[in-house]
């Protein structure tokens, strides 16, 4: 089967994604170039916008993930957010940036952000790729954005609906006829 089959129009193309990590790239590596901040990667899908990411930045940064679920095989957020691998290395004293590759009602993040101050972290910035603002239920801002989506179901690009589609280079909106079967 071919994923693209599946996709009922484009959002991202590959190009506007390549564009959009070398600006925050460019914000980041500014930012932080004296820093050598830890950027803390939320598995699976914020994977492909980090690796590509950090390759255009020319400051040191260290790379370490941690896997949570909020979501399971579904499309709604739970709020209910579980840590299934937590960080390898201290965070105390560090300048922290999430990268994220969507914020949806925020919930995940927020209660990374608390979770992260109690561990002393000297500061904690939030990167993402994709910022569905109007399903924002947590008080939380993004502090460096690649670009705002509406309020749809996206795939590609690291992004997945049930852990297909992640390998899409570019992001999409699924036919409704995918997840309504
Ligand atoms: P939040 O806690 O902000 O509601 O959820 C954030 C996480 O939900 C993201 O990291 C992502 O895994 C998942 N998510 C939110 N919206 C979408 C979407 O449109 N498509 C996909 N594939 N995942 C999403």
């Amino acid at each position: 089967m071919k994923l693209s089959d599946d996709i009922e129009r484009v959002l991202i193309s590959a190009e506007e994604l390549e564009q959009i990590n070398g600006e925050l790239a460019q914000q980041l590596s500014n930012d932080y170039k004296d820093k050598n901040p830890i950027f803390v990667c939320v598995l699976k899908g914020a994977v492909l916008f980090l690796t590509d990411l950090v390759r255009k930045m020319d400051s040191p940064v260290e790379i370490e993930f941690m896997d949570v679920s909020s979501y399971g095989d579904g499309m709604e957020s739970s709020g209910d957010v579980k840590i299934l691998k937590d960080l390898d290395v201290s965070v105390a004293g560090r300048d922290v940036v999430f990268i994220e590759d969507i914020v949806d009602t925020g919930q995940t993040l927020k209660y990374l952000i608390e979770l992260f101050k109690t561990r002393k972290a000297k500061s904690v910035k939030i990167c993402t790729l994709l910022d569905k603002k109007e399903n924002r239920v947590a008080n939380i801002n993004s502090d460096y954005v690649g670009t705002t989506v509406p309020n749809e179901f996206v795939v590609g690009y690291g992004l997945d609906f049930a852990e297909k589609y992640r390998n899409l280079p570019y992001i999409g909106v699924l036919k409704p006829e995918v997840y309504e079967n």
